[in-house]
C-alpha cells in the first residue's frame, strides 16, 4: 500500500490535533470537522480500505470501535448520540486509503446521507 498522510501523523511528521492513544490506535481531530465534534480512529497498522481486512483483524477492529464509544462517553456526547462511519473506496467516498472510523457529534445529523 502507498503510504498516506495518515502514517505522516502516526509518525508526528505532520501536526494533529490527537485525542487518544495506545498501542495500536490513534485518534486525532479532523481537519476539515463536519461536525462540532469529529475525530477519526485509525489503526497505526496502514490497511488501505474495509476491503482489506481480514479474519486476524476482528479484534483489531473490535477496539477501534470500542475506543470510540469510550471517547463518546468521557466526552459526554453519549447518550445525545453521535455517528460512526467508515467510508470504503470511491462510491462509499474514501479519500484516505487508510482506514479511520469518523466519529461525528454535537449536532443532529441528516439520514439519509447525501
Ligand atoms: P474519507 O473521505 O477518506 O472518509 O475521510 C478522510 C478524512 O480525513 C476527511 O474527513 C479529511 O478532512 C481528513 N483529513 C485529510 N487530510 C487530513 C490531515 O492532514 N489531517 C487531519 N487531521 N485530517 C485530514
Amino acid at each position: 500500500m502507498s503510504e498516506t498522510i495518515f502514517s505522516k501523523i502516526i509518525r508526528r511528521e505532520i501536526p494533529a490535533e490527537i485525542v487518544y492513544e495506545d498501542d495500536d490506535i490513534l485518534a486525532f481531530r479532523d481537519i476539515n470537522g463536519q461536525a462540532p465534534t469529529h475525530v477519526l480512529f485509525i489503526p497505526k497498522r496502514p490497511i488501505a480500505t474495509l476491503n482489506d481486512l481480514g479474519e486476524d483483524d476482528a479484534n483489531l477492529v473490535g477496539r477501534l470501535v470500542l475506543a470510540a464509544t469510550r471517547y463518546a462517553k468521557a466526552q459526554g456526547f453519549a447518550e445525545d448520540g453521535y455517528r460512526c462511519v467508515i467510508n470504503c473506496n470511491r462510491d462509499g467516498g474514501q479519500s484516505v486509503y487508510h482506514i479511520h472510523l469518523h466519529v461525528l457529534a454535537g449536532r443532529q445529523l441528516s439520514w439519509p446521507p447525501g
